[in-house]
């Protein structure tokens, strides 16, 4: 891959996106095993294969494709039985999901501000958050870096509430050497085209319950009886992978530690080349993470840098750069209104303002790192 940027009117010929998936290994191959098999839809071998696989991968026993990591999310919190009137606690800054599953259950999602030093949760302002309705927790691993888990699973401990770790974009990053999605009891990845590994669309549950497993299975199969078919003993879901999307899964998972070591080398790369840069702050890495880095982001401080996050992703679009502004946090958006303001979650309404995601895909070369380096630079005042 050159660096062809500059076509002969010295317009931009290639534009370098946030991020695309790199399907360069075994994904054609499976594919078409699906269709000459003739397993396509959601029964097959790729399936449990894959589940196989990538909860051993997480160092979880079990693992239960489904559709998406929006609905992972609610099959979790219907298998630990979250409903209407429950309170979940979750992160203001997060994808919407989060939120939106914890609100297909008829639960309320309240939601807790950031904290500056890892950009997630902050664990020390879950407890005050905590009602005689909260059923659950659900940190976030925002970016790829992992939450402090010791606090979390401790104040969950402390007043019965299920952990569900929402690891849509985290896949095999770790808590003190533990893998995320294992931690708590439940753990939710997706598998969108911009994630860590892709199935197109997919989503998987990780747990080392057996019992919560086979409820997860139970559910999104339209709750059907195992062994009297067409008995439906109560109100289920369609949340099957297809096999298709499971053979994705699994060339995409064989290659998941070439993936993670070069989200890492570009990591270390885009910190080098940006560290004389004033006012771009990196995503903090604590001691005790290992960070995956889903996605490069920087805080864009408009004084020092010389103009504003919005004009910086303006700029690195005219030179052919793609990059996009951080998650709107939750209390800000309309189908949550009246869950409190800026001035009740600072510090995740100014990650929010000043947040921005460089181009992050696996497929970078250095030259392109350097290139949208030089652009940033090059806008800077
Ligand atoms: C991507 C994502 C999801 C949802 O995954 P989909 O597969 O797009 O439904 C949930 N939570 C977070 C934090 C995500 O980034």
């Amino acid at each position: 891959m050159g660096n062809g940027r500059s076509g002969q009117s010295g317009q931009p010929v290639r534009r370098i996106p946030v991020s695309e998936p790199s399907l360069s290994g075994n994904e054609e191959k499976y594919v078409l095993e699906c269709i000459s098999t003739n397993w396509i839809s959601s029964l097959g071998k790729f399936i449990p294969e894959f589940e196989g696989g990538f909860a051993g991968f997480c160092g979880s026993k079990y693992g239960v494709a489904v559709m998406n990591g929006t609905v992972a999310l609610q099959l979790a919190l219907a298998a630990l039985g979250i409903k209407e009137g429950d309170e979940v606690i979750i992160p203001d800054l997060t994808f919407v999901a989060t939120a939106n599953a914890v609100r297909y259950l008829g639960a309320k999602p309240v939601f807790v501000d950031s904290e500056p030093a890892t950009w997630n949760i902050d664990a020390g302002k879950i407890e005050s958050a905590v009602t005689k309705k909260t059923k659950a927790i659900i940190p976030v691993h925002l970016y790829g870096h992992p939450c402090d888990m010791d606090v979390i699973m401790e104040v969950a401990e402390k007043h019965s509430l299920s952990v569900i770790e929402d690891a849509a974009e985290a896949h095999g990053a770790e808590y003190k050497g533990k893998r995320v999605g294992s931690i708590g009891s439940i753990g939710c990845f997706s598998f969108y085209g911009n994630k860590i590994i892709t199935t197109g669309e997919g989503g998987m549950c990780v747990t080392s319950d057996a019992k919560l497993a086979e409820r997860m299975h139970f559910l999104k199969d339209h709750a059907m009886d195992k062994v009297r078919k067409y008995w439906h003993p109560e109100l289920g879901y369609n949340f099957r992978m297809t096999n298709i999307q499971a053979a994705v899964g699994v060339a995409q998972l064989e290659q998941i530690d070439k993936f993670i070591a070069a989200k890492i080398r570009n990591a270390k790369l885009y910190r080098t080349l940006l560290q004389n840069v004033k006012g771009l702050a990196f995503q903090p890495q604590m001691t005790w993470a290992k960070s995956v880095y889903w996605m490069h982001s920087v805080l864009v401080d408009e004084k020092e840098f010389g103009c504003s996050r919005d004009a910086l992703i303006l700029g690195l679009k005219e030179k052919g750069v793609d990059s996009r502004p951080f998650f709107c946090p939750m209390h800000q958006l309309p189908p949550y209104k009246g869950s409190g303001s800026d001035k009740d979650f600072p510090v995740a309404a100014q990650l929010s303002r000043a947040g921005i995601n460089l181009p992050s895909s696996v497929r970078l070369s250095e030259s392109d790192i350097r290139f949208v380096c030089d652009a940033i630079r090059s806008i800077q005042k």
